[in-house]
């Protein structure tokens, strides 16, 4: 167990390793228990990388649940993405893949069960009615006239409920615990009710389907789970979720253990706003690189290990907070600069002419891979008569602290030689389109000392670089907290995505495929998204450094 030593030792690990101490349990069990009815986002990682994270690090065991109990809103595209995301994420759940609809027979029979105990009953109030019966937090709640059926009673209506003799909304079943409880949910819950919705996975098989609150405790049981960890909207539920264990299982039984949701600036962690803006064409889609979805993180080149850094660093506690979108990418940045081999890609071209450079074809020169990793090996420049720099790179009138090329001006390409500027040449509307220039053939990786040339710009040969498409995304939305208001669309970045069509990739890049990762000297962190013979289109991950304050 040395891992878990290297590691912040949170509240709900604390309690594990006590728990593992004292011989209340000798294995840990938990479960990730997503609904089918969204893809996973930002969030969902943090209880993902607990729970899975846990697992792994005490020997244990964990299960990917998916929630189904509700056929109106889940489809099977969304459990499949489920499967995917979790798997990219890194974790593995072995055989442990579950669904809340394999308990269907076992719950019904539980429910049984607690008729027979006189813990539940057949309500036939309307769901309105039951609504108003419940009361509010001043003031306790009404018993329903139905509440005293025999058990005979119930367990016939029950059992004709789920014969499918009675329309939906006619009855449900109900826990019946206590209608003065301080706790809203421990007012005789509704634990089923009638629906008459072909499910996923069960088809027409069922016409009656548990609740929530009723499905999930003893989903937790029946896998053995011990530590049943949720984010802290649940903690009024367990009460209920107690009730029920100690109701219908015997020991050991699963203990419920909340923490606070992760919120991150600048995004959304709610499923139903989310859907909002795929619905109304904000973004392309769930999967759109600038959606704080897995998917749209994986499309956006975010690697899975900078995800789980970033749920480690952010902790588990019990107060609910705002995480800087700033963590997060400085978490891809770390990974990245690790990782990715280092390239050239100019993205706004400008043609220079080296007008003294003797040869018609191109002088190979030899560059590191990256700076730190040798092992990374070296790739091929091509030197040439014609290049492109950045637009940006020369100024015809800078700034006394502009350090890049300018008229008469020297500055060192990258990996190759310094080159000085002669002469601008224009279009008819005054536009710079090319710039006439000369290199010192003696300064290939060495600085003469009578030089002052502070400058070091990329740039790459006019020929044989590839025509590329470079997507440059930024945040979704302007406001830190888009999620504390339903404005939110009002928050949305308009300059979230903008689109260069005409940049060029060093040469080296042919060889690159589809998924590709690289640092675009100067210009952040890229992924090869699309590649045909034409050309490629690459995704900016994240700049190079924080620079959205100063935007
Ligand atoms: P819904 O409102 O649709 O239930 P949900 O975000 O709770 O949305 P679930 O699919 O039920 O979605 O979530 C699966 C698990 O992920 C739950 O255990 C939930 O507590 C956890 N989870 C969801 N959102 C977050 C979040 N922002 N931070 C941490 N855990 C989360
Ligand atoms: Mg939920």
């Amino acid at each position: 167990m040395s891992a878990t030593t290297e590691k912040p030792k949170h509240f709900i690990r604390q309690i594990i390793e006590d728990d593992l101490k004292s011989g209340k349990h000798t294995k840990i069990v938990t479960r990730f228990p997503p609904e089918p009815n969204g893809y996973l986002h930002i969030g969902h990682a943090k209880s993902i990388c607990l729970n899975f994270g846990i697992a792994r690090d005490y020997a244990g065991l964990c299960y990917l649940r998916m929630d189904d109990t509700n056929p109106t809103k889940e489809e099977s595209e969304y459990a499949n993405a489920i499967i995917e995301d979790v798997k990219w994420l890194g974790f593995d759940w072995g055989d442990r893949l579950t669904h809340a609809s394999d308990y269907y027979q076992t719950l019904y029979d539980c429910a049984v069960t607690l008729i027979k105990q006189g813990n539940a009953y057949v309500d036939s109030l309307k769901m309105e009615e039951i609504r108003e019966h419940r009361g509010t937090l001043q003031q306790g709640g009404r018993e329903s006239p139905y509440r005293n059926r025999t058990v005979a009673e119930n367990l016939e209506l029950f059992e004709r409920m789920k014969n499918g003799q009675f329309p939906e909304g006619t009855h449900v079943l109900r826990a019946k615990i206590d209608m003065q409880s301080g706790n809203l949910n421990m007012r005789d819950p509704v634990l089923y009710r009638i629906r008459y919705v072909s499910h996923q996975r069960t088809g027409n098989e069922w016409c009656i389907y548990p609740m929530y609150d009723f499905a999930h405790p003893l989903s937790d049981a029946f896998e053995n789970i011990t530590h049943s960890l949720c984010t802290l909207e649940f903690q009024d539920h367990r009460p209920l979720y107690e009730w029920l264990i100690t109701k219908l299982t015997t020991a050991p039984q699963p203990r419920q253990i909340e923490f606070a949701r992760l919120n991150v600036s600048h995004t959304l962690t709610s499923k139903r706003k989310l859907r909002q803006l795929v619905e109304e064409g904000h973004v392309n889609g769930w999967a759109d690189p600038r959606m704080p979805t897995l998917q749209g993180m994986r499309r956006r080149g975010y690697p899975p290990a900078a995800l789980r850094q970033f749920c480690e660093i952010v902790g588990v506690t019990k107060s609910d907070s705002v995480i800087d979108m700033s963590v997060l990418e400085e978490c891809v940045r770390e990974e990245l600069n690790e990782k990715a081999p280092r390239a050239m890609c100019v993205l706004r071209p400008l043609k220079i002419s080296i007008e003294n450079f003797p040869s018609d074809s191109p002088q190979q020169i030899g560059a590191a891979c990256h700076p730190q990793h040798p092992e990374m090996g070296q790739r091929t420049l091509f030197f040439a008569r014609e290049i492109f720099i950045e637009q940006d790179d020369f100024m015809e009138q800078p700034p006394a602290d502009f350090h890049r090329l300018k008229l008469g001006g020297e500055v060192r390409l990258r990996n190759a030689y310094i080159v000085r500027c002669n002469e601008v040449i224009k279009d008819d509307r005054g536009q710079i389109v090319e710039l006439k220039c000369t290199y010192d053939p003696d300064t290939l990786g060495k600085n003469p000392t009578n030089r002052k040339v502070k400058g070091v710009i990329h740039w790459v040969p006019k020929e044989q670089s590839i025509c590329t498409e470079a997507r440059l995304y930024d945040r979704l939305f302007t406001g830190p907290n888009p999620g504390a208001t339903d404005n939110f669309i009002q928050l949305l970045n308009p300059h979230s995505l903008e689109i260069l069509a005409n940049a060029r990739a060093e040469p080296a890049l042919a060889s690159a495929k589809s998924g590709d990762f690289f640092q675009f000297e100067r210009q952040g962190y890229f992924v090869i998204t699309d590649k045909t013979n034409e050309k490629i289109i690459v995704n900016r991950i994240v700049g190079l450094r924080d620079n959205w304050k100063l935007i």
